[in-house]
């Protein structure tokens, strides 16, 4: 028998379709309530990134439509989480409240908290999986709680059998009565600024999104996906960071096409983090595995480095582009995480946290562990990986193609030959010279490791 009403709560899995808490809740109880708590934790964090804040509110505007159009309205509250969760349970008696299951240890702090609360009301507090494509406790090595190297991992992760994908519910029957609220604008909880050529949030152009790219450019993945100038990888991050897409509905619907073994191998590797994540949550910030870093305090290199002003073109244009659009290509995230920590011996945390005020697809487990891959302190086996920015550019982009997109100074020179211009060249065109001798910057960064 149907159970009276059960509460689903929106977190980052901002869609109908895939979603194995809001097809329970549909199927266990008579009716619903849709609701999304913009939490005042979040709100009052040193983070309150606007390109994020944006992608959400786009998000959930979007997940409203599409939850209107089945018969039930999205609930907004502002607050402290548990405690609004918690009020909307009991303003419409719901016997439980259903959520997807997440790995970071805000998101864990935050179910306790809410569990604690709701066991006095008696009402039981579900949660599904839909973050991951395989959720962290279903793949584990024999006697340990996590992987910590990705190839045994992703071994074992593609030949687990995998949910099936759930289609999204056709009709909802929603609880009446419950005052709807309203969605805030961007700037009420984000007042930082915009990247100009930041991208829509929402399931919706997610979904398009996926599709077109499937049909255009999944073949040619692994041929095309560290081409600077093509930015051919599916740009797909952001909506998966909020879950407007699920990541195992584009895993299964991706298997098995041409060219889909590489990427479906990368969607294994945010799996891989998150799980790293949900056994050890304070290599959020804290080293993974320390190795003796001496982090070198320069904030004149760091500004440099922020603005896109190191004079090592490929690393301006990656960090132009990260305030231009809110993203960057990952081959420039590389070279610029590696740019920053081995040339300029600044210490990665640095780094993440200015990833993470801009990128809109910012994901504490994505961002800072690889971070800390590039960095050498996280799981890689190899800790001592060193880009040569010059030469990356001009393995990556051959023609300038990418560094001229972004570079404004060095748009007239046609070719290639922007990756090693000379300091007059430079001089003429406004454009800065080297901050630090690469050669010699990595034989002091060996010297302070060993
Ligand atoms: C220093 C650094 C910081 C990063 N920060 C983030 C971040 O905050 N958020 C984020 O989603 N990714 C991050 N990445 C991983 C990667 O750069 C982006 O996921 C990717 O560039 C997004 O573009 P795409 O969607 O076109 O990727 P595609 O190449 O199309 O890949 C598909 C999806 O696989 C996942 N993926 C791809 N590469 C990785 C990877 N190396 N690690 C984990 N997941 C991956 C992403 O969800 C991505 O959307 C970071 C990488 C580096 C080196």
């Amino acid at each position: 028998m149907a159970m009276p009403t059960g509460v689903v709560v929106f977190t980052r899995d901002l869609r109908v379709h895939d979603h194995p808490a809001l097809a329970a809740a549909i199927r266990e109880h008579k009716s619903i309530v849709p609701l999304f708590v913009f939490d005042d934790a979040v709100a009052n964090a040193k983070f309150r990134p606007a390109n994020r804040a944006a992608f959400l509110i786009d998000s959930l505007a979007d997940l409203d439509v599409s939850l209107q159009s089945r018969g039930a309205k999205l609930a907004v509250r502002k607050g402290n989480w548990a405690d609004q969760v918690l009020a909307v349970a009991k303003e419409s008696k719901a016997s439980a409240i259903h959520l997807t299951e997440d790995v970071s240890g805000f998101a864990l702090r935050r179910l306790a908290e809410l569990r604690a609360l709701a066991v006095e009301f008696e009402i039981s507090v579900v949660t599904h999986p839909g973050v991951m494509v395989i959720s962290p406790g279903d793949v584990l090595p024999t006697g340990g709680d996590h992987f910590k190297v990705f190839t045994p991992y992703y071994r074992k992760w593609i030949e687990l059998p995998w949910r099936p994908v759930l289609r999204a519910p056709k009709e909802i029957t929603a609880l009446e009565g419950i005052d709807p609220g309203t969605l805030p604008s961007i700037k009420e909880i984000s007042p930082g600024p915009l990247s100009p050529n930041r991208i829509m949030g929402g399931e919706s152009i997610g979904r398009k999104v996926f599709s077109s790219w499937r049909t255009s450019h999944l073949s040619k993945y692994d041929e095309t996906r560290n081409d600077l100038p093509g930015d051919e990888t599916s740009h797909l991050s952001a909506y998966l960071h909020f879950g407007c897409i699920s990541p195992l509905e584009i895993a299964t619907a991706s298997i098995g096409r041409d060219g889909a073994d590489a990427w479906v191998r990368q969607l294994c590797w945010r799996d891989f983090y998150h799980q790293v994540l949900a056994a050890r949550p304070d290599a959020s910030w804290a080293d993974f595995k320390h190795r003796g870093d001496h982090w070198i305090d320069d904030p004149a290199a760091l500004q440099a480095w922020k603005e896109g002003r190191t004079g090592f073109p490929v690393v301006d244009a990656g960090m132009r582009q990260l305030l231009d659009e809110g993203f960057m290509h990952n081959r420039t995230r590389m070279i610029v995480a590696s740019f920053l920590t081995k040339d300029l011996g600044i210490d990665w945390r640095h780094g993440a946290r200015h990833f993470l005020e801009w990128l809109t697809d910012g994901d504490i487990a994505n961002n800072n562990l690889n971070w800390q891959w590039t960095a050498g302190t996280g799981t890689d086996t190899n800790p001592n990986r060193i880009f040569n920015p010059t030469v990356q550019g001009q393995r990556f982009d051959p023609k300038g193609e990418y560094v001229r997109r972004y570079v404004n100074e060095l748009a007239s020179i046609p070719d290639g030959s922007l990756h090693t211009l000379g300091p007059l060249e430079r001089a003429a065109l406004g454009y800065p010279d080297p901050i630090v001798d690469h050669h010699e910057a990595i034989a002091e960064y060996r010297l302070r490791r060993a």
